[in-house]
């Protein structure tokens, strides 16, 4: 109660001043006595000046998968039946689909119904450069030779560009991921959350440990 929530503010500088931090970006200057840091941690050190150098090859080695993500819309009620499915075929191109609707009728419009299709995009990747355009046209021609849709009921595309989708724990995560928390530890700023830890952790598990984190951060405070 009584929270004061900023939102809808890219954060462009993160910088040490008085005690606290100066937080700044497209919702101007604001003023912290404690940061917890939720962003990919590699973009939050891009943002903050003197940065030792291990500290930062340390961050630019961490491996990830980006994603792209398109929904398809169809004019009729034939996606409400399931919740997702692992397509594990190299010759399709997303490797997971999600129905929409399943989850709740209120997501789709009446007699019509959607599907996620996400694609796995490792950096450097051809899929990478392709257009949203051309990466749609391919999504549907694959699903339609599967028999998931029909590519003359489709009413509706997006397509969502993520740049950090999935961790990768190679050998090195475990230093990398190391130098970089002891470095915010001395810092004062928590980490906290998937890529800000660097961690392939699920949304339960973000949800756990802010909880406990609120709780310690709140204790402190009394
Ligand atoms: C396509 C997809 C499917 C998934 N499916 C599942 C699933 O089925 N089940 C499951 O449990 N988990 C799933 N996940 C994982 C789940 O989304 C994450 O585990 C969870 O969202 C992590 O929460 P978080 O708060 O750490 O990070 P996020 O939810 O990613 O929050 C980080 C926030 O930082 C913000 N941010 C980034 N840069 C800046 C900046 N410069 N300034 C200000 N804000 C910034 C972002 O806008 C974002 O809101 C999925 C993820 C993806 C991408």
């Amino acid at each position: 109660q009584g929270a004061n929530v900023t939102t809808a503010f890219e954060v462009e500088r993160i910088s040490a001043e008085a005690g606290g931090w100066f937080v700044s970006g497209s919702g101007g200057h604001k003023f912290y006595d404690r940061l917890v840091l939720t962003m990919p941690v590699r973009e939050a050190l891009r943002r903050m000046d003197n940065i030792p150098q291990g500290v930062m090859a340390a961050a630019e080695a961490l491996r990830y998968n980006s994603l792209r993500v398109i929904l398809i819309g169809v004019g009729n009620s034939s996606l409400m039946d399931k919740s997702a499915v692992y397509i594990p075929d190299p010759g399709v191109t997303p490797h997971r689909i999600c129905f929409m609707g399943f989850f709740s009728e209120d997501n789709v419009p009446p007699g019509k119904s959607s599907l996620i299709a996400e694609v796995t995009v490792p950096p450097g990747h051809e899929l990478e450069k392709i257009s949203d355009a051309s990466l749609t046209e391919m999504v549907v021609d694959d699903l339609h030779r599967v028999g998931i849709i029909d590519r003359r009921d489709v009413v509706e595309t997006e397509v969502t560009n993520i740049t950090y989708g999935y961790v990768i724990h190679d050998l090195a995560h475990k230093r990398n991921t190391a130098i970089i928390k002891d470095y915010f530890a001395s810092l004062g700023i928590h980490l906290h959350g998937r890529f800000a830890e660097f961690e392939y952790i699920n949304m339960d598990e973000v949800i756990k440990r802010s909880m406990t984190l609120a709780a310690k951060l709140n204790d402190q405070e009394a």
